[in-house]
């Protein structure tokens, strides 16, 4: 786990540094609350805050609030450092945002078994989230959690001006599955089919499972021609797939279809139009005869 100090004094911050790595984190040191505030800002920042209560440029106080009004989507555990310990500085230090209070000078075994219980509403609030973000079935990402990151990367693409595409699948005659074989045999085509549009993906490329048999993927850096190929890519791997039925050993085969479409980057593209225009084209490849690729027409305007 990776654990930020903010603490000024030098000392102090031997101590804690010390103790910390002999216990085995991950340690980031800032001397000042605004260096601390600037850390906590970057992309993966520590998950847990041991920081000093007066410091300069921004107190503890201070750096708790701040963090606190940050639209960030992991929670940062905060232990604040104090040698007022009274009821009333508590409260303040409650009413900023703090988990924790430590009065210095600290005891070692103590400040050990308070940063275990922060690890410990870390580790339950980062499985808490895994759960609440991910297809119970599949193990994709559910329709929820794509379409958050999906809003992200469109955000990405019209700021910088990026190609991104977006490809919205789905299993030819998946009834036809579910009536002939029953619905176990359903959920196991269904898990096979989404692992093996994942292993064929790029690494940075996302999938997630947008319901029933549908599936959703954003290739961001692709434009219409490669998002085609991959689609295609995709289609055939679907195609050769063999699955092979638990009880009886039966081959089972399937087929799929696919729209794609490519993100304007005008700033008149939403996601809806996106996935309207995917969606359009998906239902001109199913019209098509299934299992191939239709790419979207280009938005109006
Ligand atoms: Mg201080």
């Amino acid at each position: 786990m990776k654990i930020l100090i903010a603490e000024d004094d030098p000392i102090s911050r031997r101590v804690l540094q010390a103790n910390l790595l002999k216990w085995g984190y991950d340690i980031t040191v800032a001397v000042n609350g605004r260096e601390a505030f600037d850390i906590i800002k970057q992309p993966e920042p520590p998950s847990l805050l041991i920081s000093d209560w007066m410091m300069p440029h921004m107190d503890g106080l201070t750096l708790c609030r701040n963090i606190r009004s940050l639209n960030i989507t992991r929670y940062i555990y905060i232990i604040l450092l104090t040698t007022k310990g009274e009821k009333r500085d508590i409260i303040q230090g409650l009413e900023a945002g703090a988990d924790d209070f430590l009065t210095k000078p600290f005891n070692q075994e103590e400040l050990k078994y308070r940063i275990l219980i922060g690890q410990r509403i870390i580790e339950l609030e980062h499985r808490i989230l895994q759960l609440a973000n991910t297809d119970p079935l599949t193990g994709m990402m559910n329709r929820r959690a794509f379409m958050e990151q999906l809003a992200q990367e469109t955000d990405r693409a019209h700021r910088g001006q990026t190609p991104l595409s977006f490809l919205l699948t789905d299993i030819d005659h998946f009834k036809q599955v579910n009536d002939t074989y029953g619905h176990q045999i359903g959920d196991l085509v269904l898990q096979c089919f989404s692992k093996t549009l994942k292993e064929a993906l790029r690494t940075y490329d996302f999938l997630g499972r947008y319901g029933g048999e549908e599936f959703v993927i954003a290739m961001p850096g692709a434009d219409d021609t490669q998002a085609e190929y991959i689609a295609e890519r995709l289609r055939k791997k679907v195609e050769e797939m063999e699955i092979i039925r638990p009880d009886t050993k039966e081959l089972i085969r399937i087929t799929s279809s696919f729209g794609t479409a490519a993100c304007s980057l005008s700033p008149l593209e939403t996601i809806d139009s996106l996935i309207k225009r995917a969606d359009d084209a998906l239902y001109r490849a199913k019209s098509q005869g299934r299992n191939c690729v239709c790419r979207a027409e280009k938005p109006k305007g």
